[in-house]
């Protein structure tokens, strides 16, 4: 007689702690955003039994971009998806900074090369939803009914004998752990530690996704480009092999109050925001088929991010001010390093604490940083300009290596290395 088969294809009899795997243990994850498809599949290859929940009846297919920076292309590597993720992105030649209205170039340092030769791996731009669809294809070929659509996690309680998750169709199950990837307006968070209360930054941010053959010389630079003004600043890279520009503009507004991936604005609107500025940045205005909007609130670091065999990932416990383009690759990292501490760990309540110890400090810096960044693309005076851009020009051209340098410690650290050594 055959033995049964677990999700990764290894008879149950040899998924073993002693090899590195997860005993038959069964993991609910709730939401199938980046943080959660990364998760359901970092666990898959721990050997868990895995079943992830989306309460939408379809993935999203937000139109926007995303930068993945080298410490999440890191993991994307150890689950076999860097070239599926490779072939649909843009690794961008180089990172710039420029004056929003003139153009005139602040510092522009290589990217491309430098990013896989001085943190290991690249630095890449891909559309949202082709990420998505990796992921999701990765997961459907590991464990074909792992995920349940139009299913929300509605509660969750646990005692002594276990966990039982209640579901938006009535139904209970019983689990080892609950993983609450379930966004920024995380219901698991509420009823872990109650109602947020966050703070409005007074910035708005217009999105949109322009066909590149609509630009002509007016496509934005092959790069990760940052443009910066007074209280505002703009973002523009390629997506899909060129095909697409991304368009990212931040205004210091306080009439608009919704966080919401499909909330629309009017072109009027957005060109008033970018009056006076560089033709590129209005021409992506002008050439947009939609553009959205989402208001910028701010949170302050969770007191904990874990009740027993309960755990947040990514925005549900640490959301970002997207001002250094790490929210989800903060998750992917989540992701990875929870999967190893259930695996290092005796049961799933200690695994999921080691997890937030692991996580805290670097969630935190990051949204430090996040929050400082705004001030340093807003600058307003002669004073603050010269004084904030005047040393990044000069060090970009004396001392590039100085420029990467200071990222090193977001894109330099590489989780997969060492969640194995702890
Ligand atoms: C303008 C902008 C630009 C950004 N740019 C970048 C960037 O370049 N790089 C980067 O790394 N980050 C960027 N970010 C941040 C990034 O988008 C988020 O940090 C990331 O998407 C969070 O992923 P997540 O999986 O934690 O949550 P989400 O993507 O919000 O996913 C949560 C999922 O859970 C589902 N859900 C909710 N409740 C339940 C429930 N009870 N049961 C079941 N399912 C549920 C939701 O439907 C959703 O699908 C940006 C953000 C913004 C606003």
């Amino acid at each position: 007689m055959m033995a049964s088969c677990g999700p990764t294809g290894l008879p149950w009899w040899c998924r073993f702690d002693s090899i590195g795997l997860i005993p038959a243990m069964k993991a609910v994850i709730a939401g199938a955003g980046i943080g959660g498809l990364t998760a359901a599949l970092c666990l898959l290859q721990q050997g868990a039994d895995v079943t992830l929940y989306e309460q939408a009846s379809a993935l999203e297919d937000v139109g926007a971009g995303l930068q993945l920076s080298p410490n999440g292309c890191k993991v994307m590597r150890a689950l076999g998806l860097l070239a599926d993720i490779e072939a649909e992105a843009v690794r961008p030649e180089r990172i710039e900074m420029r004056f929003g209205q003139s153009g005139a170039m602040i510092f522009t340092i290589p990217l491309a090369d430098e990013a896989v030769l001085r943190w290991g791996a690249p630095y890449l731009h891909i559309h949202r939803a082709d990420l998505v669809t990796v992921l999701r294809n990765a997961l459907t070929r590991q464990s074909s009914d792992a995920l349940r659509l139009g299913r929300a996690v509605t509660a969750y309680a646990q005692d002594e004998a276990g966990l039982t998750i209640a579901l938006s169709d009535g139904s209970r199950i019983a689990a080892d752990m609950l993983i609450g990837a379930d966004g920024i307006r995380s219901g698991i968070r509420t009823q872990m530690l109650g109602e947020e209360a966050p703070r409005f930054t007074g910035c708005m941010a217009w999105r949109a996704v322009v066909p590149m053959q609509q630009l002509g010389a007016m496509a934005p630079p092959r790069t990760a480009c940052v443009w910066v003004g007074e209280g505002k600043h703009a973002v523009t890279y390629h997506l899909r092999r060129g095909a697409l520009a991304n368009f990212v503009g931040v205004v210091e507004r306080a009439d608009w109050r919704q966080e919401s991936w499909t909330e629309e604005g009017t072109r009027e609107e957005a060109l008033r925001d970018f009056d006076g500025w560089h033709p590129v940045i209005r021409t992506l205005i002008k050439e947009a088929p939609r553009l959205f909007r989402w208001a910028l609130f701010d949170r302050d670091t969770l007191p904990r991010w874990t009740d027993g065999r309960v755990a947040l990932l990514g925005d549900a416990c640490h959301p970002m001010l997207p001002f250094m383009a790490q929210g989800a690759v903060m998750a992917i990292e989540d992701a990875w390093v929870l999967a190893q501490s259930v695996r290092q760990n005796a049961n799933a309540a200690e695994g999921l604490h080691a997890y937030e110890r692991a996580r805290k400090t670097r969630t935190s810096a990051v949204q430090a940083a996040a929050r400082a960044n705004a001030g340093i693309f807003h600058r307003r005076t002669v004073l603050g300009k010269l004084a904030t851009y005047g040393p990044m020009w000069l060090g970009a051209r004396l001392a590039p290596a100085m420029v990467h340098a200071r990222q090193d410690w977001l894109y330099g650290i590489d989780v997969v290395t060492s969640a194995a050594r702890g």
